[in-house]
């Protein structure tokens, strides 16, 4: 750590002081005797969703990117039954040919 004074590097930590949320470093300075203390805050590390893992709560129409609804894909699983293409129902709706292709196959939209 670095002197706040001098800019020195030769620094001490003279105390550590642990808490639930931080630790508290005492410092000194060796060259001009500038005492400064340090917080160190717990950051609780937040990780990603699991890979291959169920999203809870972001499946369909609560997925805030969600551009279909239910019933959007009920009907298009209606038209692949009737004949029509992935590329048509994608025009009619809008969306990419493959997520046709994974609605159908039910890869997405699962729980509809
Ligand atoms: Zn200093």
């Amino acid at each position: 750590m670095k002197c706040l004074k001098c800019d020195s590097k030769n620094t001490r930590v003279t105390c550590t002081v642990h808490s639930e949320t931080n630790t508290k470093r005492y410092c000194r300075c060796l060259d001009c005797n500038q005492k400064f203390q340090t917080i160190e805050r717990y950051v609780k590390y937040h990780r990603g969703p699991k890979r291959g893992g169920k999203l809870p709560d972001t499946q369909g129409v609560k997925n805030a990117n969600a551009v279909l609804t239910e019933q959007n894909i009920l009907d298009i699983r209606k038209l692949k039954t009737e004949g029509k293409s992935n590329f048509a129902i994608s025009v009619i709706y809008g969306i990419n040919r493959g997520h046709v292709s994974r609605i159908v196959n039910r890869k997405v939209w699962t729980h509809v």
